[in-house]
């Protein structure tokens, strides 16, 4: 069974009462989560109910080895993660079989996160953990939570291989949620190819936090990276100190305030660090980059980093100017209902707001705290306490103790804290129930996120308040101009693919190590099955006998999957004189975000690279404040290897299809961070890399493509204008980001002899992505147009055709064209 629905609606309770029955009963519970912090956090509350029948216990990485024969011999109810059991548990299967055999019930929590190529891992782990139960004759109930997905039975399915029953409805109480869709302004500042540059999401955020504080609003606001949110909340609390510092001894904040915030320094928009994280975190940034005619860009988002950095530093004086200002206009304004603009009127209530069931007691949706009342309510009698006013916001960075996080909790309830600006690190371990608002700092990649954010906001029937503010990129520029695509529709489809090849090889040689492997387990494993094995015998991994198939190498056969990885062994960045090992980054990522020359950034502070070494898998760093940023530049080539199918698509045609992408890094550009000024092209000797994936791809007909040729319009930018868009609008057909896929585009392919956008999955194999863009492909493509239409720049911006990663330093570049060239193909 699936449970799948929104934050706070109950979900845990659901499988845990079905879970302790299991263990009252004499039975074992395996509980699986992407994470160890929320496992541990299951624990505790498990302890609390202080059932002396169910004996929990966490299995992972950071369990003492004295006490893993404990956990094995007498826990009843096993909390670990897909990493444990693919290389601890299942290899040790006999280990654990009285656990094995007593087996009830199987809760695979927080499912959602298991899509793309990590997905596919566990899809196959969940099938050997299968096979490893009925040897030891248990065949447990599997019980999925999920936040809401579209399809939740078919993708169910498709991770577990079995056939599920899927819950939906919410009754949960939950008020209604006003939901605010918020765009930046343009500012007088001038990027790349002179583009026109927005005030960065948070610098509108962090005013938005100290507004919302000020009156008295308990609010929540997720920024996507952990330096972006420190900047959210450092830059709120510089604005609140000076409002506590404007105001009277003994005034009245009065009836306020909407009225505007002194704007301070506003410290630069973080993006996304290139370097990958703990295990536990997916690996950022590891994708590939998207590719122009030729040349390609860095993945990682290190140029646009710096640059927003840059921008804002110029922004400073702008927002001085302002600061006089606003200071007057706080004393005398009574509140600005301009400050929150009015809410879409789309029916944000279908997706947050599920009747209440009269048996729950729902809550009337009148409150105190309300924020409409408090925006408008009569000044209170109070004595404020102004001194501390900034005090009361606070950036949460994940990895905290618990006793912290519960302390924070209780801030949070009491009201010493009014305003928290986190990661959505946040969703793990941390129950804040009772705020009033959520503010979001980008587009949080799909509309599962989205909801599941903002229904942090307004529990036990409370009205609350939800602010997306836009960031400079297409996906955000398109929903904050079109709310259709978030209101009254269904959330995303969670995509993985178990039958990529690159993912079950790997896992059919740990089966076989389990146990060996038989016709009979041939279905568990899907319908390459057969094709694989015989690869696999093929390559010397797997013996055939007569009895099945066996694993008789030395090694491990679970070190062949790389479960979360972006294959390839990674590449250690060192600081040169220290030796301190600063993080690592996948060998693909590694040619552009740490090739000798590059400015790395890690957790706000900057390196050098000295030298690059793929053999000896370093790079080593030196701290640096250089001037400029950098960024890679490739040659990209890609081929069609074969086309599986194929449609035609307006008056072009579509296909989706096998294809080998060989890129090579050849040169850096450096970037004066200030001006944006080109300071030259240093050359790299690094080799070419290749990948075998999936892509989509698009085509027109030669004699479409010689009008508008004649028509003058620039080809080349056209298709590299309409490929970076559209990679930017595929996150919102399928669950993954635009650091998962990469692109191609050509006035003329060799292998199509066409005009010809390719977008492809960046992960060996493919992991669903570029199929998912086929199968929905006029949507995605009409978005994509409608994205470019409706910006408002001239030639192209960040919010539109222009990509942070783009190794062609964004050049050529048509929006003109990309209109033109995708109104030919939707409307012939
Ligand atoms: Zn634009
Ligand atoms: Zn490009």
């Amino acid at each position: 069974m699936i449970i799948s629905t929104g934050t706070a609606s109950g979900k845990s309770l659901a499988y845990l009462t079905p879970a302790i029955t299991a263990c009252l009963g004499g039975g074992t519970v395996l509980y699986l989560t992407p994470t160890k912090a929320l496992a541990a956090d299951q624990l505790r509350s498990l302890r609390e109910l202080r059932i002396s029948a169910v004996r929990p216990a966490t299995f992972d990485g950071d369990t003492p080895f004295e006490e893993r024969t404990w956990v094995r011999q007498h826990a009843n109810y096993v909390l670990t993660n897909p990493d444990m059991l693919h290389r601890g548990i299942l290899p040790r299967h006999s280990q654990w079989s009285a656990f094995f055999r007593r087996l009830r019930m199987i809760v695979v929590d927080e499912c959602h996160g298991y899509r793309g190529v990590f997905g596919s891992h566990v899809a196959q782990i969940l099938r050997r953990l299968r096979r490893v139960c009925s040897r030891y004759g248990s065949a447990p109930v599997y019980m999925l939570a999920s936040a809401t997905a579209s399809e939740p039975a078919a993708f169910g399915m498709r991770l577990t291989g079995l056939e599920m029953d899927e819950v939906t409805l919410d009754a949960s109480p939950k008020g209604s949620t006003t939901f605010a869709l918020w765009e930046p302004p343009l500012t007088d500042l001038r990027g790349e190819g002179g583009a026109p540059i927005r005030r960065t999401a948070t610098a509108e955020t962090a005013d938005l936090l100290a507004d919302l504080v000020l009156a008295d609003v308990r609010t929540l606001a997720f920024v996507r990276s952990r330096r972006g949110a420190e900047t959210v909340a450092l830059s709120a609390r510089a604005k609140l100190a000076d409002v506590a510092a404007a105001l009277p001894y003994g005034a009245h904040l009065g009836p306020l305030p909407g009225a505007p915030v002194p704007h301070p320094a506003l410290p630069g928009d973080a993006a996304p660090h290139p370097s990958t994280g703990t295990a536990g975190d997916p690996p950022p940034d590891s994708g590939p980059p998207d590719t122009g005619t030729a040349p390609a860009d860095p993945p990682g988002a290190t140029p646009a980093d710096l640059g927003a950095l840059a921008v804002d530093a110029d922004a400073l004086a702008v927002e001085a100017d302002a600061l006089a200002v606003d200071a007057d206009g706080l004393k005398a304004e009574p509140a600005d209902p301009a400050a929150v603009p009015p809410a879409e009127p789309g029916d944000a209530t279908a997706h947050l707001q599920a009747e209440p069931t009269t048996h729950l007691q729902a809550e009337p949706t009148t409150d105190p705290t309300d924020v409409t009342k408090t925006t408008t309510g009569p000044p209170s009698d109070a004595e404020p306490d102004w001194a501390g006013l900034p005090d009361k916001v606070a950036a949460y960075r994940a990895g905290y103790l618990s006793e912290d996080r519960r302390l924070l909790e209780k801030a949070l309830r009491s009201g010493t804290l009014m305003g928290l600006a986190t990661t959505n690190a946040l969703e793990l371990g941390v129950d804040v129930s009772g705020l009033d608002a959520v503010l979001i700092a980008g587009w949080p990649g799909t509309r599962a996120s989205l909801w599941q954010q903002a229904g942090r906001a307004g529990r036990d029937g409370k009205e609350s308040l939800a602010v997306l503010i836009a960031r400079d990129d297409p996906l955000d520029t398109y929903i904050v101009h079109h709310p259709e695509a978030l209101f009254g529709r269904p959330v995303e489809a969670i995509v993985l693919d178990p039958d990529n090849p690159y993912v079950l090889g790997p896992h059919l040689c740990a089966a076989a190590a389990e146990i060996p492997l038989t016709e009979d387990d041939l279905p568990t494993f899907g319908d390459t099955t057969a094709d694989v094995l015989d690869d696999l015998v093929t390559d010397g991994l797997l013996r055939r006998r007569a009895a099945g198939w066996f694993w008789t190498r030395r090694e491990r056969a679970t070190d062949l999957a790389d479960i979360r990885g972006g294959g390839g062994a990674p590449v250690q960045v060192v600081e040169s004189t220290t030796g301190r090992l600063l993080g690592t980054v996948d060998e693909p990522s590694a040619h552009t975000t740490v090739h000798t020359g590059a400015v790395y950034l890690h957790q706000g502070e900057t390196f050098l690279v000295e030298e690059l070494d793929l053999d000896a898998g370093v790079a080593l760093v030196g701290a640096a404040e250089p001037d400029y940023s950098t960024f890679a530049r490739d040659i990209t080539e890609i081929r069609v290897l074969k086309s599986l199918r194929t449609a035609p698509l307006g008056c072009g045609t579509l296909t989706f299809g096998e294809v080998e992408v060989t890129r090579q890094v050849v040169s850096y550009m450096k970037r004066r961070l200030q001006t944006g000024e080109m300071l030259g092209d240093e050359p790299l000797d690094l080799p070419p890399r290749t990948l075998r994936t999936r892509a989509v791809w698009w085509t027109l007909p030669a004699d479409t493509i010689a009008t508008l040729a004649e028509e003058g319009f620039d080809l080349g930018g056209a298709a590299h204008a309409a490929e970076h868009a559209s990679i930017g609008l595929l996150p919102l057909f399928a669950t993954c980001d635009r650091w998962d896929i990469g692109g191609v585009s050509t006035e003329l392919h060799f292998d199509t002899g066409l005009l010809t956008v390719f977008v492809y999955d960046g992960h060996e194999g493919g992991a669903g992505f570029a199929e998912r863009g086929y199968s929905r492909a006029a949507d995605w493509l009409t978005a994509t147009r409608e994205a470019i239409r409706s910006c408002e720049c001239e030639r192209g911006c960040p919010s539109c055709i222009q990509s942070p990663k783009c190794g062609n330093g964004n050049e050529p570049l048509s929006k003109r064209g990309a209109l033109r060239l995708l109104d030919t193909l939707l409307n012939p």
